[in-house]
């Protein structure tokens, strides 16, 4: 493994050599006529492991979320999301642009929505109102926090949404670090959500890819939205070959990330407690908060740079680090001694 020292997202890492290989080796063949072995494999070795009937090799992680969205709504449909979600903030405003839907955010508390506030969101039918169609959830849930969500509370949140028709839709781009922290199997924690997607090249290390999983019938419309975006692709399983590997070689180390992440939280906060919140550093992201240190977050990025360490920053007083396969645990005492000194 190559040590990158680049806090900025998991998603800045590289793929492993036993990819590499894959890639070169793999057997593919023309993905649209469905005549590739290799994504045929990722497709169903997914769906098995979260107990759906079918799946989809997509580009990325946000086209994962924008198809499920084009597949499971009408224009002038409204769809519930987290206010802190990726699909709200993240994606270039595709769920008007590209669904023409209007989006509903709902707040959350460390992640979770407050049950009542989320009955109230889902509208009556009536001749003026927009129909909700679907319930958005994410996990591990806000991309500067990452927090892990329990099945108990999936299911809760998701009985609710089908008791109203809604169908469920997880965002599940970091899934493996909610099922590592929790430590559950994804058949387990999504066993209530309808419709799921995971990112292969965050915590998995591979350099392109996410699967989108649901029923047969939902995956082949969604099959038909890929193409109409230009979503298609012919050899595909040279790429799918590294997707498979990340399922079977990445999933057991992202524990490691996670002691990283967590070492990196208790060290600063020795230093300074009001710079991180130990307790809600529970996957692989850690904030660091200048606010009550006077310092701005710029400053602390632009001073850990020069160290060759590269950071992101979140708003003016706050920086967040992503640990990942690239990062080691000497990586992270370095880290830790680099930042003391520089707020010292
Ligand atoms: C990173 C991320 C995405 C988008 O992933 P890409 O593959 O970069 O498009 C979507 N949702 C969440 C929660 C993410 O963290």
């Amino acid at each position: 493994m190559k040590s990158i020292r680049d806090y900025r997202s998991d998603a800045v890492t590289l793929a492993t050599f036993e990819m590499r290989q894959a890639m070169a080796n793999a057997e593919v063949g023309d993905d649209f006529a469905g005549e590739d072995p290799t994504v045929k494999y990722l497709e169903d070795m997914s769906a098995q492991m979260f107990g759906k009937e079918a799946g989809l090799f997509v580009i990325s992680a946000t086209m994962a979320n924008q198809i499920a969205m084009m597949t499971s709504t009408q224009r002038g449909d409204e769809v519930l999301v987290g206010e802190e979600s990726h699909i709200y903030n993240m994606e270039t405003g595709g769920l008007a642009a590209l669904s023409g839907v209007q989006a509903r955010p709902l707040r959350s508390l460390n992640g979770k929505f407050d049950l009542p506030g989320l009955q109230r969101a889902i509208r009556n039918r009536g001749l003026q109102l927009p129909i909700t169609r679907v319930l958005c959830l994410e996990n591990t849930y806000d991309l500067n926090l990452g927090i892990p969500l329990s099945q108990e509370y999936m299911s809760e949140i998701s009985m609710l949404a089908h008791k109203y028709d809604l169908l469920v839709f997880l965002d599940g781009a970091r899934i493996f670090n909610a099922t590592t922290a929790l430590k559950i199997e994804p058949k387990l924690l999504c066993q209530d959500i309808d419709v799921v997607q995971f990112s292969l090249c965050k915590g998995l290390s591979a350099p392109v890819g996410a699967i989108l999983l649901g029923t047969k019938d939902f995956i082949e419309q969604a099959r038909r939205v890929r193409q109409r975006i230009g979503g298609g692709m012919a050899q595909a399983g040279h790429m799918a070959a590294a997707g498979i590997v990340a399922l079977q070689t990445m999933i057991v180390r992202i524990e490691d990330d996670h002691i990283n992440a967590k070492r990196l939280a208790i060290e600063l906060a020795r230093f300074n407690e009001s710079l991180v919140n130990v307790e809600k550093t529970l996957t692989n992201i850690v904030q660091i908060n200048l606010g009550s240190v006077g310092k701005d977050a710029l400053y602390l990025s632009n001073s850990l740079a020069e160290y060759g360490i590269k950071v992101k920053v979140v708003d003016p007083t706050t920086c967040r680090l992503v640990t990942h396969w690239g990062i080691t645990v000497s990586d992270i005492d370095e880290t830790i001694d680099t930042i003391v000194k520089i707020l010292r």
